[in-house]
């Protein structure tokens, strides 16, 4: 097989573009973001102009078309600037359920909604965790039954990032690929995914006050007798949880990624830190115990970085039928687990080093160590991070 670490021009070039728009943009404000609890709409208006919401939806509906691993390089900039992980949520949720959303999506869907999507006038995000269910899937409640040609929805989510900015920040609104059974008999293979708008009558929601990352909404939404139209169903009936599977797995290579590069950045600021601040005569980064624990952080997070890649590479080889479906799975489920893993580690001895100054709100790294710790849960907890490669090392018939 060929190795290439090499990026291409043209992602090098859409790097720069993002580059200069986060430093001068999005890095002077992320304070503001955490304060204010929200992203500034001139920010995702001018993420929107870049194309950056549409950059993998097809072409065909007013996406760019491009691969993951263009993806990865925009998210890099995005978390560079934004250590607080906001932009990063807003940015790889919308990314990685919305190519599903346009991939299984109707035309009539794909029509109406990824055109705006891909605009960035709509946010796309994900919704399967109930009050009572989160890692066991098949414990959620919410169902769907068929009326002519729509669908009625009923039943609650729980811990929903981006409900607010989905029901009242875009311009068009958005709405979250929503997990609900369609014949409860049936387990996994009776679920059905909806996407469902975050402004339809019936839909109720409550905001959380998150520990970190507070620039993008995390909360429950409640749906009551909500309508949704057929052509909203993504994919067949009962294929729901096969898709939701997939979506995940999009999502944590590009958490992968974000947890990768958020430490590198941490790792620097920090370094920046101790080769300033002196303690008993010397520079603290002269201290031979903290230059160890910054060595092993950064060659750790070297690795996860390269995984990450590695996991959004096995998903452009997905896209062109070039990988079996477990494989990619697994690399995923593992550069998940080892960037987050990695990424706390770091974050917390990084911390350290800087002394009483890193315990303010306005610390990057503690910003990023808060950010950080909601991956020991989204998108699937670190467990069954360990469960899925365990299952495609051992065998199925190993894993309950
Ligand atoms: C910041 C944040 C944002 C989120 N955004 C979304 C979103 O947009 N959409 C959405 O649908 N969900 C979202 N979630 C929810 C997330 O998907 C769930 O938290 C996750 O799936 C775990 O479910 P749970 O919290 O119910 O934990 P539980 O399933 O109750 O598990 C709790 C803990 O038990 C242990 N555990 C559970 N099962 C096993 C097992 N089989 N083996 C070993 N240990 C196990 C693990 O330590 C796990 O962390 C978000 C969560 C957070 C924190």
């Amino acid at each position: 097989m060929p190795w290439d670490f090499e990026f291409t021009k043209e992602q090098e070039d859409l790097r720069m573009v993002i580059r200069e728009f986060a430093e001068k943009h999005i890095a002077p404000r992320i304070i503001e973001f955490e304060e204010k609890r929200m992203i500034p709409n001139e920010i995702i208006e001018g993420l929107a102009k870049l194309d950056v919401f549409g950059v993998v939806l097809p072409e065909k509906y007013g996406g760019l078309g491009l691969d993951p691993i263009t993806a990865g390089v925009i998210l890099e900039e995005i978390v560079r600037a934004d250590l607080t992980f906001s932009l990063a949520v807003a940015y790889l949720v919308h990314t990685s359920w919305g190519y599903i959303a346009s991939k299984y999506g109707s035309e009539k869907f794909n029509e109406e909604i990824i055109t705006k999507a891909a605009k960035g006038r709509l946010w796309i995000g994900i919704a399967t965790t109930e009050p009572q269910a989160g890692s066991d899937v098949a414990g959620i409640k919410s169902e769907a039954r068929k009326e002519g040609s729509y669908y009625i929805l009923n039943g609650e989510k729980a811990y929903i990032s981006g409900i607010r900015e989905a029901r009242e920040q875009f311009p068009d609104g958005g709405g979250h690929l929503t997990l609900v059974y369609t014949d409860k008999t049936k387990k996994h293979r009776g679920m059905t995914f909806f996407y469902v708008p975050m402004r339809s009558p019936g839909i109720t929601y409550r905001l959380e006050k998150e520990f970190g990352r507070k620039g993008w909404s995390f909360g429950s939404f409640a749906m009551e007798n909500v309508k949704i139209p057929e052509e909203y169903r993504i994919g067949e009936e009962g294929r729901g949880f096969y898709i939701a599977m997939e979506g995940f797995d999009h999502a944590r290579a590009y958490i992968a990624l974000a947890n990768a590069v958020g430490t590198k950045r941490a790792l620097e600021i920090a370094a920046e830190y101790i080769k300033q601040r002196t303690a008993f005569g010397q520079p603290i980064a002269k201290f031979e115990g903290v230059q160890f624990q910054l060595a092993q952080h950064w060659a750790e997070a070297e690795a996860a970085y390269n995984l990450a890649y590695k996991a959004l590479w096995a998903l452009k080889k997905e896209m062109e039928g070039k990988i079996n479906r477990f494989e990619v799975t697994k690399i995923c489920a593992a550069a998940k687990y080892f960037a987050v893993t990695t990424a706390k580690k770091a974050l917390d001895d990084a911390m350290r080093w800087m002394g009483a100054y890193a315990y303010t709100e306005e610390n990057p790294v503690a910003l990023a160590l808060k950010a950080v710790k909601s991956y020991d849960w989204a998108e699937g907890a670190l467990e069954i991070m360990l469960l899925i490669i365990a299952r495609e090392v051992l065998g199925r018939e190993f894993i309950r």
